[in-house]
């Protein structure tokens, strides 16, 4: 069976996993001159490969149901023992996600995951960008002019439409539009957020983090870092709270001294007659004693209750999103309806959806490549069996 693999980014490459030292014919087609741009991007960063915990919580970081189904036949740790097995070992650090060993470069994980590949017979052909497909054909902008390949099966591993330089730019939506095969308008997930924090403080604490605090909406909160940016928040606890945002909640709060409750902090100030050497005490760190001076007036900051409750609930409100390019991922992408069980169109029996370019989001911290991944392990098996 000839199989056509395009993109190559880490759901294409786990499709092709499944063939390696098969009979069949597989080639991975990417636009790019190198693959896994985006993977590499990802290696920068944290490089969480996925997370570890009881598989019945992990599959709750999922947004939706279909991914969180196909999840239990390619859990956190068949993913760990399938990286063991191509020379990828991992380790998991102290919150919980799984990092690459750290004696093997972010470079290396995508170099081994090739090389794999390569032995077990896979091809690759790059600077090749799909501008179209029928259920047994794919057509090619390449260097060398348009060419169209006849094949059994397509799978498209397209990615969403964020970081569009590392190849991830949503172009293949022209011909899924004229196919009329419905696409969820992709939206920003895992973004930085513009607030009314004071411009001059974001200027001056530009890249700066606050520590251990906790970001809530209504009633839904999350612990961790929040990074300064010069307009306005990041870090995990804020990309946690992006869904709720994008349902018009503006108004999001921040606990400074999540460890403490409202009585505590009272009663560790009030026993200061100045509050500055009292918030000291409660070890906040200068740049929220000096958000907290910027917001209020000076009686609002002597007086005991209002302080100690901008403490507690330090009101920010939310503006708009980061630009879509700028976010780690995104939601929205091809629809559910347009999908079978095996993850291939119902219009295009032959042609396989894997990745971020189906609708779904998840979490940072090692979510992302582990949905990717395993949408590529199901549609692989699925046509390999
Ligand atoms: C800054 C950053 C940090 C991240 N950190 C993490 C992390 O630590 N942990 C985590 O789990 N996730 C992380 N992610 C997310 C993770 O990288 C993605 O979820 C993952 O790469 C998605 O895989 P994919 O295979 O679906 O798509 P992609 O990796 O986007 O790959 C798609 C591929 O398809 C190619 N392509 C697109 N259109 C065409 C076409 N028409 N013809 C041919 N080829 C085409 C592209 O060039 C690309 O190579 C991070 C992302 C970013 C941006």
């Amino acid at each position: 069976m000839k199989i056509s693999i395009i993109g190559a980014g880490p759901a294409s490459l786990m499709v092709a996993s499944q063939f390696v030292h098969s009979n069949h014919e597989v080639t991975i087609y990417e636009q790019k001159k190198t693959p896994g741009r985006k993977f590499l991007v990802a290696g920068k960063g944290g490089f969480n490969l996925t997370h570890s915990g009881e598989i019945s919580h992990f599959v709750s970081y999922f947004s939706n149901e279909r991914i969180k189904q196909i999840i239990p036949n390619f859990t956190n740790n068949h993913f760990i023992d399938w990286l063991d097995k191509i020379g990828i070992s991992t380790y998991i650090g102290t919150s919980g996600k799984v990092f690459p060993d750290k004696s093997i470069k972010p470079y290396q994980v995508l170099e081994r995951w090739i090389n794999y590949l390569k032995e077990g017979g896979i091809k690759f052909e790059f600077n090749n960008k799909m501008i179209d497909f029928s259920n047994n054909s794919v057509t090619f902008d390449s260097l060398t002019g348009l060419q169209t390949i006849e094949t059994d099966k397509i799978v498209l591993g397209l990615g969403g439409i964020s970081w569009s330089k590392t190849g991830s730019d949503g172009n293949w939506m022209k011909c899924f539009k004229v196919k009329n095969i419905q696409i969820i308008p992709f939206k920003a997930a895992n973004c930085g957020i513009h607030t009314d924090l004071p411009t001059t403080f974001l200027a001056k604490w530009n890249g700066h983090s606050i520590k251990n605090s906790s970001v809530s909406i209504k009633n839904f909160s999350k612990k961790g870092e929040i990074r300064i940016t010069k307009y306005g928040l990041e870090g995990s606890p804020i990309y946690y709270l992006i869904p709720n945002l994008r349902n018009q909640d503006s108004l999001l709060t921040i606990d400074f001294k999540p460890s403490f409750d409202l009585a505590k902090i009272e009663d560790i100030l009030r026993r200061e007659k100045n509050f500055t050497v009292g918030l000291k005490k409660l070890n906040l760190p200068v740049l929220v004693i000096e958000l907290i001076k910027l917001c209020l007036t000076k009686d609002e900051f002597l007086n005991l209750s209002i302080l100690s409750k901008y403490i507690k609930q330090f009101p920010i409100g939310f503006d708009s999103f980061r630009q879509i390019d700028e976010a780690i991922s995104v939601a929205g992408g091809v629809s559910w309806e347009e999908i079978d069980n095996n993850f291939s169109l119902i219009k295009y029996p032959n042609v396989y959806l894997v990745g971020e370019m189906l609708d779904w989001e998840a979490h940072t911290g090692g979510y992302l490549i582990h949905g990717a991944v395993a949408t590529g392990y199901h549609v692989g098996r699925f046509i390999f069996s």
